[in-house]
């Protein structure tokens, strides 16, 4: 069984993979240890992953990418429409109440949902991580941004398990980072704790965490994150720049232009990149519109200025995640920094400056997520040994429970079970009395805190089976919510108690009496009131995730287009098969095969040769897999006692020979 981590980012994926001697990244079918995390669609297939990426430029509409960002959201959302809408090149839709897109597949639109997408990409990443392994792959560990909210974790395990993955874990970002971080630390303190701030920068997103190091655990303290930073940003600011020197210089609009924004975008990702290794750097983008090259040079400094006013927007975070934690900068042990933007120079003195010191390096800055992730699904996994590690992550937005007043206790109707910061996962149980079924809600406490657009609501909780107790009392009923292993809640179970008079021994009479009189005296028992289990009730949840029933459908669509990839994939195998065929034959029988086939045969054959190679070159370029191995079959037949004769006619001599050697 194998035991794997994913870390899914918003630009490109990393899959890790728990071995004996440790941890590995796996590469994938171009050899690249990083995988887009896009899909796209042609008239005949998918395209998942790095062959998504090459469609990128040309099939811009029917491409999607920023998978995690759509996943588990409405289309009609704020951040989906002000914010998502201008990095997403397919249109965007609603797909039974969740984002998704409208795309031209197989010569027909459709319509899919973010996890649909996020399911065909997760299982791209399942088949890489199988053909490396050579086994199948079921056991994961997903990150996701500590910033997800209980209907995109939901909806993200949904799609894993369309993906055919047994998600073991969704783990925060900042959590898998952490635990990457303690698990290699030989040196963690027993009675003190060592305070690391981790600070992770990807494409869209930028987190800040400050994490309780001791042997043997960690816990997160604090975190903060400003959800809409990251180098997507500073690509944009380059863009808008470099859009409006092209017009003056060029007279072009490339913002109105889906293809040349495009480019552009991409011309400006490797221009930020080079400026964090050099000074200056040169922009060069061929064909951007109207058969024109552009090309621009921009030095760092500039680079700095356009992009001071997102840096500014670095400190927030940083500031909250410290206050949060109730520390001082001082008190910060290490700052370790993670994700691709980190390599900013003005984005390291940025944080370097907040904590007034020199930054450490220990975490691979790309890979520590996924190996994190696949750290903690070998922690998990009964397959795998691996030393203890207990990661305590915490709660970002509060949660509230809520219930219809009732006339004994009409200002009673809600309450906060899951403050901010509470531990991940934990349990609490809720005790309410009433005399019939009754619903408990649950919201998030702060809708102003969640991503735009989100809805506070997170599930309905029906109680079943509470009747009155005798001479109509009420029934005292036990609730037992759960802040689970992925950070979703549920309400597992619900009971009604009873309360019993108990009579114990009263050891402590006994002791007094005993002072007293200084003799010893029977044990004397007293009544205790105790409640006790009485009846376990049945819990209805309805909650914002997908049904099952929706979910199995969509495991079904997934399969039915998962087939049709590999057929046109073995289609062009046998294409290829017949094409080599037709190649290979012709020249043997021209040359070594020629004193082996009847003259007659040999003519008519060649020119069956010659004729399917023609053939392929017109109507036969786009047929079915069976038009394909039919063909094959059918100079195979010729060919084959052809080549058969010719190898019998080699082995001879050199039997002969081996027998002279033996004699
Ligand atoms: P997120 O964490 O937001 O979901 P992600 O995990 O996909 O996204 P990363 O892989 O951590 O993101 O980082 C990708 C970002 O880092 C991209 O914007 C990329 O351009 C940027 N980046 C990568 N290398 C460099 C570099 N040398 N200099 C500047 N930026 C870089
Ligand atoms: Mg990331």
């Amino acid at each position: 069984m194998s035991v794997v981590g994913i870390d899914f980012g918003n630009l490109q994926s990393l899959v890790a993979v728990a071995r004996n001697r440790g941890i590995d990244i796996i590469t994938n079918e171009v050899s690249n240890r990083t995988t887009p995390s896009m899909v796209s669609f042609g008239v005949k297939q998918r395209y998942l992953g790095e062959s998504a990426k090459s469609q990128e430029i040309f099939n811009f509409k029917n491409t999607v990418s920023s998978l995690k960002r759509l996943v588990g959201r409405s289309f009609q959302g704020k951040d989906i429409q002000d914010v998502e809408s201008r990095f997403i090149t397919a249109p965007l839709c609603d797909v039974n109440g969740e984002v998704g897109v409208k795309v031209q597949y197989q010569g027909s639109e459709h319509t899919f949902s973010a996890t649909q997408l996020t399911a065909m990409y997760l299982s791209k990443l399942r088949e890489t991580a199988a053909n490396e392994l050579k086994l199948p792959v079921s056991d994961v560990v997903i990150s996701v941004p500590g910033w997800y909210t209980d209907s995109q974790r939901r909806n993200l395990l949904s799609a894993a398990q369309i993906a055919g993955l047994n998600c073991l874990r969704l783990m925060t970002d900042t959590a898998a980072s952490a635990l990457a971080y303690g698990i290699t630390k030989t040196d963690l303190p027993e009675d003190s704790v060592r305070h690391v701030a981790f600070v992770d920068m990807g494409h869209s997103s930028y987190s800040v965490a400050i994490v309780g190091f001791q042997k043997g655990q960690l816990f997160i303290k604090s975190t903060s994150y400003d959800r809409n930073l990251g180098g997507r940003n500073f690509d944009q600011v380059l863009v808008e720049h470099f859009a409006k020197v092209f017009q003056e210089k060029h007279k072009i609009d490339i913002m109105g232009n889906g293809k040349a924004s495009l480019r552009l975008r991409l011309g400006c990702e490797k221009l930020k990149k080079v400026l964090s290794a050099n000074p200056q750097a040169m922009l060069n983008v061929e064909n951007i519109m109207e058969d024109m090259d552009v090309s621009s040079v921009m030095d760092r400094a500039d680079f700095e200025a356009l992009i001071e006013p997102l840096l500014e927007r670095m400190n927030k975070p940083l500031e909250d995640a410290l206050t949060g934690s109730g520390l001082d900068v001082k008190d910060i042990d290490f700052v370790e920094v993670v994700g691709g933007c980190t390599r900013i120079p003005a984005v390291k003195q940025k944080v370097a400056q907040f904590f007034q010191r020199d930054l450490s390096f220990t975490l691979n800055q790309d890979e520590a997520v996924a190996r994190g992730c696949a750290l903690q699904c070998a922690i998990l996994s009964p397959a795998f040994r691996v030393r203890e590690f207990q990661v305590r992550d915490t709660n970002t937005y509060p949660i509230k429970f809520t219930w219809e007043p009732q006339a004994e206790n009409p200002s009673e109707c809600q309450l906060v079970a899951f403050p901010r910061n509470n531990v991940v996962p934990s349990t609490k149980m809720l005790t309410f009395y009433r005399r019939g079924p009754f619903d408990v809600e649950a919201y998030y406490e702060k809708p102003e805190e969640l991503p735009a657009g989100m809805q506070p609501w997170i599930g309905r909780f029906t109680v079943k089976g509470v009747t009155p107790e005798a001479g109509d009392e009420l029934a005292t009923v036990k609730v037992r919510a759960r802040l689970n292993i992925h950070g979703v809640l549920s309400v597992d179970s619900a009971y009604t108690v009873e309360e019993v008079i108990e009579e114990v021994p009263d050891t402590e009479a006994a002791a007094a009496q005993e002072e007293s009189t200084g003799e010893k005296a029977p044990v004397p028992t007293k009544k205790i009131k105790k409640l006790v289990r009485k009846q376990d009730l049945h819990v209805v949840s309805g909650s914002a995730g997908l049904d099952d029933k929706y979910v199995s459908q969509l495991c079904q669509s997934e399969g039915e287009m998962a087939s049709a990839d590999k057929l046109v994939v073995d289609t062009e195998h046998m294409k290829n098969a017949l094409e080599e065929y037709v190649y290979e034959t012709r020249s043997r029988i021209e040359g070594a095969y020629k004193e082996f086939i009847d003259p007659q045969v040999r003519e008519s054959y060649m020119k069956q040769l010659g004729d399917t190679e023609d053939w392929l070159y017109d109507e036969g370029d786009n047929v079915t897999k069976s038009v394909y191995a039919e063909r094959l079959a059918e100079l195979r037949k010729v060919g084959e006692p052809v080549s058969e004769r010719f190898r019998e006619a080699e082995s001879i001599p050199q039997a002969a020979a081996q027998l002279k050697d033996t004699v």
